[in-house]
């Protein structure tokens, strides 16, 4: 990607909309001024009781603060979110006490990923501390600029598996479906680097024709993972005609969507979506979540409605340095995922995209992470902890080893305590004959 050296600049060079697409990536616009502290958000969890309330303290903090004059229905506007994002340096220093680092980077590494923040998720950020963990998910730092060995803009080779633009066929019965490029919040993380935001992927209409057809023509393809960019950010006039052209193909048995919108604009989770996406069953849901603070009564209730509408939630967490790297933090999450009816499903380790490296931890870190947490929570909180492997090797389970070995007949297993268990597991041919013996004697 060609440098360029401010945001203006960036902006300026940012591909033009199709007039079509404006539903899906709302033009940007003035953000109200004002400019008083706000509390930090801590605790913004609510235990999703039907009845409690509507706003975390943090947004609604945040709103007197900033958007005194915005209506609740503006402000729960998923489309007023969308256009009000931050983008730009003057936009964020109206909300953030901005470090050198983070200023500097944001007039730098406008051209390597853009920057995007809605309002609602810039109300869960720390106003005065650059190394808040959600802060630094979202906010440039110039630690992006620097590459180590290793790192790649496309580390898992996704672009040397797509037969089509916008499918990435890496295993024979599945695929990955790029609706759009377009995100409302940019991970500073992001596998996809270089591809969101950049245009490449708008969702013209020809272009997931084409898509469309080669999972159509491709009889081994049973699972379709519609990812992007956030493919909830298409129009519901959209994605209903995307999801009811792939569930007529009779090969395709089920689809999934990949989506971060519960957690940075869950105001897009509507009762009008829901009742588009029913439709559609069996379809399920990958949802984005990484931090406890994400777990707000909005992100609640989004997830709620998902889930009463019979679509299965499993969360994908990527592991982060200094964000959700302490076993207290990544429990927490588990933790208040369940309250919120999403099942830990992934724990990445982070890709080795270019410019990661401070915020990838070393594999034996993740590890003992896991270690640390199984056996003291639910089953059901733990999250498989995978590599995506370089060069498309696809998502290898990296597990704390706690089968020992073998004595005789039996199996040496260790516990969450480190204690030496033995399991009887004879080979097949003595199971056969013990069995045998046992048998009762047949009588005429
Ligand atoms: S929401 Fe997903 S696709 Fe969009 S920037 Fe974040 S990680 Fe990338």
């Amino acid at each position: 990607m060609s440098q360029v050296s401010t945001i203006s600049d960036a902006a300026a060079a940012a591909p033009p909309l199709p007039s079509e697409e404006a539903d899906d990536e709302p033009p940007d616009s003035n953000v109200v001024p004002a400019s008083t502290a706000r509390p930090q958000t801590f605790s913004t969890f609510f235990p999703p009781h039907r009845r409690g309330p509507r706003q975390s303290p943090a947004a609604r903090d945040f709103r007197r603060a900033f958007y005194p004059e915005v209506t609740d229905l503006e402000w729960n506007d998923w489309r007023w979110q969308s256009r009000h994002r931050i983008r730009t340096l003057a936009q964020m220093e109206r909300f953030l006490v901005l470090s050198k680092d983070e200023r500097r980077a944001i007039i730098e590494a406008g051209s390597l990923l853009p920057m995007g923040v809605t309002p609602y998720y810039m109300s869960l950020l720390s106003r005065t501390d650059p190394t808040q963990g959600l802060r630094r998910t979202v906010v440039p730092s110039m630690q992006e600029f620097v590459r180590v060995p290793g790192e790649a803009d496309d580390p898992l080779g996704e672009d040397s598996h797509s037969p089509v633009p916008g499918v990435i066929h890496r295993y024979p019965d599945r695929i990955l479906f790029l609706a759009l490029d377009f995100c409302s919040t940019y991970c500073r993380y992001c596998t996809r680097s270089r591809v969101v935001g950049t245009g490449e992927l708008a969702p013209k209409e020809d272009r997931l024709v084409a898509a469309i057809d080669y999972v159509r023509r491709t009889p081994t393809i049973r699972d379709v993972l519609i990812s992007g960019g956030d493919p909830l950010a298409l129009s519901e006039d959209k994605l209903d005609w995307v999801l009811g052209e792939l569930r007529a193909i009779p090969h395709v048995e089920f689809l999934r969507i990949g989506t971060k919108m519960p957690a940075v604009l869950p105001q897009r989770i509507t009762p009008t979506l829901v009742k588009m996406l029913k439709k559609h069953h069996p379809l399920w849901m990958s949802v984005h979540f990484l931090h406890p603070d994400e777990c707000t009564v909005e992100a609640t209730r989004a997830c709620a409605r998902l889930s009463d509408a019979g679509i299965p939630l499993g969360s994908q967490t990527v592991l982060l340095k200094g964000v959700n790297d302490d076993v207290d933090t990544m429990r927490t999450l588990l933790h208040r995922l369940l309250q919120m009816r999403v099942r830990p499903y992934y724990l990445y380790q982070c890709d080795p995209i270019s410019g990661s490296a401070h915020f990838r931890t070393t594999v034996s870190e993740g590890m003992e992470l896991m270690r640390k947490l199984r056996g003291h929570t639910t089953g059901y909180a733990l999250p498989t902890y995978v590599i995506d492997a370089p060069g498309g090797g696809g998502k290898i389970p990296i597990q704390t080893d706690y089968v020992l070995g073998r004595e005789g007949d039996d199996v040496m297993l260790q516990n969450f305590e480190g204690k030496v268990y033995r399991y009887p597991d004879p080979p097949p041919d003595t199971a056969r004959k013990l069995h045998l013996r046992r048998l009762p004697v047949a009588r005429d």
